[in-house]
């Protein structure tokens, strides 16, 4: 067996955490011969619940789960943590603006971005699904000034596996044939899951679909998943959201397939003129555990229009928490 790693993960006591984390105990991020230290957090709370769930992680006998440590500290839970699934985010409450929820998000995401600045390991990749998710990812990269940019990415990974799965469908082949798909910019209504690059079994996609499928369709399809699958389940998309989280974090540490890509919300660098210090989602590579933003695609300009559309909202949303950066 190899050397245990450490995993935290913030909201353990949450929808999406009570997939994620059986998915990790049964080997799922890296596999069954990779053991696993759990290091999860919650707020004071909701801390009999997380006891609950614990009892199920060990319920389940897993031969890779080494331990688990539960605590409403961020500084001890992310200690000398390799890996950190920040999924716990305060909902909007009633009454509450769209200002308040950045705020009181923002606070709990600088917090943590010290905590993990002092605690983890210099390596540590930090994958944040909370909403906002690309801003709170901001604000935690920005207050850890000990770590970098290449420390942290916000999750588009549902996004793209959901653009991924109906470009598939409606070309009638499997979602391993589609490759090079990308969704710009945040992980919002204002995405823009874009077709021009993608491939169906080595094919241009959008030779092979209707243009006004991709335009009136395809896009705010994509777009709206999360509130449909609301609508049909009362739930919002805990389970294909841990598998996303699941999905990036490999990817990350595992690399990207040769001659593909995937999403992923990183720190702009300016590229396709999306203003820099901006977590906005690019097709990105990786390459030894390194992450890279595809560069030279060209963009049209009903692409650029969408792409500036969705800078132009996290703009906002930085403006909005600028004092916490
Ligand atoms: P979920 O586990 O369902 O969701 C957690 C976060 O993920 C939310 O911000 C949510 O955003 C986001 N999310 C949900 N679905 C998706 C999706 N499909 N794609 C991308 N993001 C998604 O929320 P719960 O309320 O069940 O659990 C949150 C937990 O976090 C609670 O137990 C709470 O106590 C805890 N918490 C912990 C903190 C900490 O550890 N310091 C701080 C704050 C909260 P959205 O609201 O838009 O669905």
């Amino acid at each position: 067996m190899k050397t245990p790693v450490h995993i935290a993960v913030s909201g353990a006591a949450g929808q999406i955490s009570y997939s994620l984390l059986f998915r990790l105990v049964a080997g799922d991020l890296f596999g069954p011969e990779q053991p696993i230290i759990l290091h999860l957090l919650e707020v004071s709370q909701a801390m009999h619940v997380l006891d609950g769930v614990v009892m199920e992680l060990q319920d389940c006998a897993s031969p890779l789960l080494y331990r688990i440590e539960t605590t409403d500290d961020p500084r001890t839970a992310f200690k000398n943590a390799d890996y950190v699934f920040l999924v716990g985010a305060r909902p909007r409450g009633p009454g509450m603006e769209r200002k308040d929820l950045l705020e009181v998000n923002a606070e709990i995401f600088s917090v943590q971005g010290k905590a993990l600045n002092e605690v983890a390991s210099r390596k540590v990749k930090v994958l944040v699904t909370g909403n906002p998710a690309n801003t709170n990812a901001l604000i935690a990269l920005k207050n850890a000034p000990e770590l970098g940019p290449e420390n942290f990415s916000s999750m588009s990974r549902l996004d793209h596996n959901r653009a991924v799965s109906l470009l598939a469908e409606k070309c009638g082949v499997l979602t391993t044939d589609v490759k090079n798909m990308t969704v710009w910019g945040n992980h919002s209504t204002t995405q823009y899951p874009d077709l021009h690059h993608a491939k169906v079994k080595g094919q241009d996609a959008l030779s092979l679909v209707e243009r006004d499928w991709f335009v009136d369709e395809f896009i705010s399809t994509v777009q709206q998943r999360g509130a449909t699958v609301i609508k049909a389940r009362g739930l919002s998309s805990a389970a294909s959201a841990a598998n996303a989280a699941i999905d990036q974090m490999r990817t990350w540490a595992l690399d990207t397939p040769e001659g593909d890509w995937v999403s992923m919300g990183v720190l702009s660098d300016g590229s396709y003129a999306i203003e820099r210090d901006l977590m906005y989602s690019f097709p990105v590579t990786v390459i030894n555990g390194e992450v890279s933003i595809v560069k030279g695609l060209d963009i049209s300009e009903f692409s650029m229009q969408r792409m500036k559309l969705s800078e132009a909202e996290l703009k906002d949303e930085r403006d909005a928490i600028r004092h916490l950066l």
